[in-house]
């Protein structure tokens, strides 16, 4: 464990204590690091810094043995992806007119591939996928796969200005340097290229209301942005033009219940029950307190 300060000013000056840690390494489980697992409610100790408005672990694990984390993390949530997936493709549309071309998209945290689907379906050629989880990408289909680099991303893997698109949609949250990893994308996206992040705004109403049992507040997440620190955090790595919109979340009614603040011996009863009902995949949409993030490079 070391100790962390503001990943976008780099100093401590302006924090404070948001919460004390709260999190016992012995609960950690294979889902302890898996996207759209049962909220565990354990979360490092937070700061809010106060100039940049975001909320970041300022005590947390070395990079190696976050790797390691993600690289045996389960994955059981592939109904979830492809809703998710559907949804933020649905931005697309204030995004494809404006990108050089449709050649070239890079998503970064992918899981088993559902958003690299949905560029298939656009248009997009030269599709990559990167994913350092290794069970979300066994699960991807027969011919997405191949498109997935199983590895954490690393910007020397990848040619300046070989994107017209990057994406990362709630992966922004789990990685130790924000800062240097948004300047990355600038880099290796073409002149007009977009970036698209969805991510956990903590100034929702819903984290408002939920505190500290948001699951927003969650161990894999090493910071939390608001509009104005993803505002921030677009315009000092060079973005301009750059939007911010509200998400809502299309999920099935089992993935809401899987949410909720309550106990999970409670949800697992209910979602027994939801399915015996039969509502249990019924879709339902709401604003989970997500926000979309889009810049492009001048
Ligand atoms: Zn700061």
């Amino acid at each position: 464990m070391k100790n962390r300060v503001c990943p976008l000013c780099d100093s401590a000056s302006m924090a404070t204590v948001f919460a004390v840690e709260d999190y016992k390494e012995s609960n950690f489980t294979e889902f302890a690091f898996a996207s759209r697992k049962f909220p565990e409610y354990m979360h490092y100790r937070l700061n809010l810094c106060s100039r940049c408005d975001v909320i970041y672990a300022s005590y947390v694990p070395s990079q190696e043995w976050l790797i390691n984390a993600y690289e045996k993390a389960e994955f059981d949530s592939a109904e979830e992806a492809y809703f998710a997936a559907r949804t933020y493709a649905d931005f697309m549309r204030f995004i494809i007119p404006r990108i050089p071309n449709l050649q070239g998209a890079l998503d970064i945290g992918t899981g088993n591939g559902a958003f690299l689907e949905e560029l298939l379906r656009l248009g997009f050629t030269k599709i990559q996928g990167i994913e350092p989880s290794l069970a979300p990408a066994k699960a991807a289909k027969d011919n997405i796969r191949p498109l997935i680099l199983e590895k954490p991303f690393q910007a020397a893997d990848f040619n300046s200005e070989s994107f017209s698109l990057v994406t990362c949609f709630q992966t922004i949250e789990h990685l130790p340097e924000p800062l240097t990893f948004v300047k990355d994308i600038h880099r290796i996206l073409k002149k007009e290229g977009a970036v698209f992040f969805v991510f956990h705004n903590h100034r929702s109403v819903s984290a408002k209301m939920l505190g500290l049992k948001s699951p927003i507040f969650d161990i894999e997440h090493l910071q939390l942005f608001s509009r104005d620190s993803m505002q921030l955090l677009l315009h000092e790595s060079g973005f301009v033009d750059v939007e911010i919109r509200v998400v809502y979340n299309k999920y099935p009614l089992r993935y809401w219940i899987k949410l909720m603040p309550m106990p999970l011996t409670v949800k697992k009863k209910l979602l027994i029950l939801i399915d015996a009902m039969g509502i249990g995949r019924v879709p339902i949409i709401m604003p989970a307190g997500n926000l979309a993030g889009i810049g492009f490079k001048k």
